[in-house]
């Protein structure tokens, strides 16, 4: 495949796609072939530096935050330039991410690709100014108003599992809230954010430091973001352990802190539920992108008389599906990202052996010469004590785990550090039901349903992370609000005051696209 359309070894900073001033670049590698599929920019603190002057002096200095209608058509034209790149950016992302084709037309680029008319829909019908109505005060009568307005500047941190869905969720909102954004995606994957970059500069109106794209090999570099005055909100996902990182060094300027982390979902099946139905929904979610999805459910709970049976089945899919080129598309289960990945996992796999647990299928590599590749693997014979089972592994692994009944099953999902997501299995819908509602996590599937999509929050509960991702509440993590008071106006005088400036004049830099 050609990618060299969309590869650029540049940054976006203050609207100009610029190289790291040294000239350093890093490699980003093709998971599935070790392959090169790019050199990128390895930007360093000085140029993150002027990556957010650029953002602030962006937001306080031009009328982005205030022009809505001019953000709503800059939002519309980045989705119809991303469209028009379509082929050259799926085929990137499968070389750079090892993504499967399958989930191109899904999650990992179209779906967040199309998202992008929501947040510039929800910008257009938002109530930015609220009438809160009247009422008495240390004896003034007055009317109240709730604004509604930008954040400031964003630092967006973002990982390398599906960096168009998470790249393009932050992104996206923000910018439709008005927020100038600095993007800095994970090391592993930075082709896809520079891409987006040449596109947003080459294609769009979107002005000079609105949004700034800085890559760079150094994985903690972000800790800048987070503790420089001038970012006022950090929208991270990542894993835990750096979530809790990122919220030390913003705790200095005490600025808003939103995270998305891991997850060790369950999916449990009710002793009603079939069988069949759940190894195949539970196999194949095991699986999907080699398990490197945080809300997948990486532990299964069956009823404990089913137990073997369910084990049967479900590794029956799971090798069924295999691992497979991700160009392929029936293909499933990819690479995982990097060596160090593989070997992380394949730490999981020798612990799970060391706790006394087995391989009902994979647990090691197949065969294959190049890449990064681990076997979709089921773990049995372990309780929710274990490692494996309590913590995160991505990779394309899952432990079966016994439960007594619906009360035990509850008490096993819910004992976990992580609440990112779930599923149920019963033939009793409202049984199902019943059980969801008492799940501690922030998305829960009932009997096969997908919640997923951009007007749908997504989120976690306990240490998955704080805040919401898409939907509305997600638009609003980009939010200040404001109240206003005035005195009243007699009831025939109270006129509503205007709705915030939606005119169409360039913004007082002009767009800086075509620098
Ligand atoms: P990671 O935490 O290692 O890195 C995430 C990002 O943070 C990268 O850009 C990295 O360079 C940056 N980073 C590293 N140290 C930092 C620091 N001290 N300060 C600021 N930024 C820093 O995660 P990863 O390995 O890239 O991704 C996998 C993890 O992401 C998994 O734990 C997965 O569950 C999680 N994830 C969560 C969601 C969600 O929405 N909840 C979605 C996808 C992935």
């Amino acid at each position: 495949m050609s990618t060299s359309p969309t590869i650029t070894t540049e940054m976006l900073v203050d609207g100009k796609l610029v190289p790291a001033d040294s000239g350093a670049t890093f490699t980003t590698i093709n998971p599935a072939t070790e392959e090169v599929v790019g050199e990128v920019a390895d930007g360093a603190v000085a140029e993150l530096d002027r990556a957010t002057e650029a953002a602030r002096r962006a937001f306080d200095a031009t009328s982005w935050s205030t022009d809505h209608a001019f953000r709503a058509r800059c939002l519309r034209q980045l989705q119809t330039a991303l469209e028009a790149h379509g082929d050259e950016l799926r085929a990137l992302t499968t070389a750079e991410v090892g993504a499967p084709r399958f989930l191109l037309s899904g999650p990992q680029f179209d779906a967040p690709v199309a998202d992008i008319a929501y947040c510039a829909d929800l910008l257009e019908r938002y109530e930015w100014r609220r009438d809160l109505g009247e009422r008495e005060a240390f004896g003034i009568q007055s009317r109240r108003w709730l604004l509604r307005e930008a954040a400031g500047v964003v630092a967006a941190i973002t990982p390398w599992n599906f960096p168009w869905q998470i790249n393009i969720a932050k992104v996206a909102p923000a910018l439709a809230a008005g927020c100038t954004v600095v993007l800095k995606p994970a090391p592993d994957t930075p082709a896809c954010a520079t891409a987006l970059g040449r596109i947003v500069a080459e294609e769009t109106d979107i002005p000079a430091g609105v949004l700034n794209i800085f890559t760079s090999s150094d994985q903690a570099i972000g800790a800048q973001l987070s503790r420089d005055p001038r970012v006022d909100v950090v929208s991270f996902t990542g894993s835990t352990a750096t979530g809790r990182k990122v919220m030390v060094d913003s705790a200095e300027t005490l600025k808003k802190v939103f995270l998305e982390l891991g997850g060790k979902s369950a999916f449990v099946a009710l002793d009603d539920a079939d069988l069949g139905t759940l190894a195949m929904l539970a196999g194949i979610a095991g699986v999907t992108h080699a398990g490197q999805g945080c809300a997948l459910t990486t532990r299964v709970l069956v009823p404990r008389a089913k137990y073997d049976e369910a084990a049967e089945q479900i590794a029956a899919v799971m090798s069924g599906v295999g691992c497979g080129d991700p160009n392929d598309e029936a293909t499933m289960c990819g690479p995982v990202i990097s060596a160090r990945q593989r070997d992380r996992v394949e730490g999981y796999l020798r612990l799970a052996e060391e706790e006394g647990g087995r391989f009902a299928t994979g647990g090691g590599r197949p065969d294959r010469d190049k890449g990064f590749w681990i076997e979709p693997t089921l773990v049995v014979g372990l309780d929710n004590s274990a490692r494996v089972a309590r913590e995160e592994i991505f990779g394309p692994v899952l432990t079966l785990i016994a439960h007594d009944g619906d009360e035990d099953a509850l008490r096993i999902a819910n004992d976990s550090p992580y609440g990112l997501s779930g599923a149920v299995l019963s033939a009793d819908n409202d049984r199902a039901w019943a059980f969801a509602e008492k799940v501690r996590t922030g998305t829960m599937s009932v009997n096969g349903g997908v919640w997923y999509g951009g007007d749908v929050p997504f989120g976690g509960y306990k240490q998955s992370g704080l805040g919401r991702e898409m939907g509305e509440l997600g638009f609003e993590e980009y939010l200040e609000a404001k109240t206003v008071a005035e005195p009243a106006q007699p009831a025939t005088q109270a006129t509503e005051p205007a709705q915030p400036a939606t005119h169409t004049t360039e913004p007082a830099t002009g767009a800086a696209g075509r620098n």
